[in-house]
């Protein structure tokens, strides 16, 4: 086959395809249409008015519900608002400025903060800590989740490590899945800085694509255990469970850490959009209706994942490798020169993730690694666009062989 052609071919269709951001499609938002009836009364079980102020944990029922789905006691949950990545923005900012449990200072007063970020990872994750000058450092990912060898020494040897990023299940982009021994070693591993955290952003918890859901140890649980009972802050929402724009986000944590994290947004807000709390609880109802609701996520998805996986297969063989994840929204394609690769897509009207934007800084050392969306875009759309980006793919290796 001759790569040129076929992308001279490609760039004469005039293609408009986006595989960018995660986002659900259309069919999929149309899911939760009947939660936007809902609530049918403003009272909760409890008799409490959801239109008023009030409540800055959330809903009891809506934490009951959650809390085992995120694995964090109801109790030590916090409800917030649409977006769980407010909520890990804000628990920086609260850590740089009001002094986390365990920590000698704020860590604003520390002369350096340095994050580990296993890669490639969510650079949205990335983003925040540039923001607000915090370095990052890029730990490899195995099969098993970030390389534990290289953690435990960075974090037992340095104490200007205070965080590491980690997606825990379905990760993104590689749609990973933690082991159990490294969920546990990063619960009991020493640490040189006391005020050292796990964000532990479980954005993926009840996104399964099969019948055979992913496990993941308790990492809360873990940390208690092993006497680290502050070193975890766990997030999660339902963005993608049912509305991306309009969904509930979850902090869980120690009673101690919940404690500070409240009394920090205490001076945000009077209180969460607990109506909209309340739709959820109706809407969902327990586990079970979770559980339902995701069938129909995964049945309108998992079609489009495995055209992804057939189409790389069919024109790539060798060339290139990529992930086939259980759950998740995400797919990493490791190909040689990605940021040309990605040029390529563009150039012939196929959006793609920067080339980059999986490792911090934008910078993949080794150029290597395109995250794919597949979500959005119907299925016609998603097959022509992976078999554009394989045409690119053969004219790049074509062109350096
Ligand atoms: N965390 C991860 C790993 C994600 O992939 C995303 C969205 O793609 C988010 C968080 C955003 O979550 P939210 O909509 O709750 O802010």
């Amino acid at each position: 086959m001759n790569a040129s052609r076929d992308y001279a071919a490609l760039v004469q269709r005039g293609l408009k395809l986006d595989l960018t951001r995660g986002k659900p499609s259309p069919r999929q938002l149309d899911l939760s249409d009947d939660m936007l009836k809902l609530p049918s009364s403003h009272r909760t079980a409890d008799g409490l008015d959801a239109r008023n102020y009030g409540d800055l944990q959330g809903l009891p029922e809506l934490r009951e519900l959650f809390g085992p789905l995120l694995q964090v006691p109801p109790a030590q949950l916090v409800v917030g608002g649409n977006a769980s990545l407010a909520m890990m923005h804000d628990t920086i900012v609260h850590a740089l400025l009001s002094k986390v449990p365990g920590a000698e200072r704020r860590w604003v007063e520390e002369p350096e903060i340095t994050f580990l970020c296993p890669v490639p990872g969510y650079d949205r994750h990335f983003t925040i800590c540039q923001e607000f000058g915090i370095k990052m450092v890029p730990v490899p990912m195995t099969a098993e989740g970030p390389d534990m060898d290289v953690v435990e020494r960075l974090v037992a040897d340095d104490a200007s490590v205070k965080g590491i990023w980690c997606v825990p299940k379905y990760s993104n982009p590689s749609g990973i899945v933690y082991g159990d021994e490294t969920v546990r070693r990063l619960a009991a591993m020493p640490a040189a800085a006391p005020d050292f955290r796990i964000f532990w952003d479980n954005a993926y918890a009840v996104h399964h694509l099969t019948d055979t859901p992913a496990e993941l140890a308790d990492l809360l649980a873990l940390c208690a255990e092993h006497g680290n009972a502050d070193r975890a802050f766990v997030y999660g929402s339902t963005s993608k469970v049912t509305l991306a724009g309009a969904g509930v986000a979850f902090f869980g944590s120690s009673p101690a850490n919940v404690a500070w994290f409240l009394g920090n947004t205490r001076k945000q807000s009077i209180g969460p959009d607990k109506l909209n709390q309340l739709r959820h609880v109706e809407f969902l109802r327990d586990a079970d209706g979770v559980a339902a609701h995701m069938r129909k996520h995964a049945e309108l998805i998992g079609p489009k994942f495995e055209v992804v996986d057939r189409v790389l297969a069919k024109e790539l063989g060798d060339l290139a490798t990529w992930t086939s994840p259980q759950g998740g929204y995400f797919i990493s394609l490791d190909v040689p020169h990605a940021a040309e690769v990605v040029a390529k897509a563009k150039a012939a009207g196929i959006a793609l993730t920067p080339a980059g934007a999986t490792h911090p800084y934008g910078q993949d050392p080794d150029d290597r690694t395109i995250r794919i969306a597949p979500t959005y875009p119907d299925l016609e759309e998603l097959e022509q666009a992976i078999a554009g980006l394989a045409v690119c793919v053969r004219l790049v290796a074509e062109e350096h062989a």
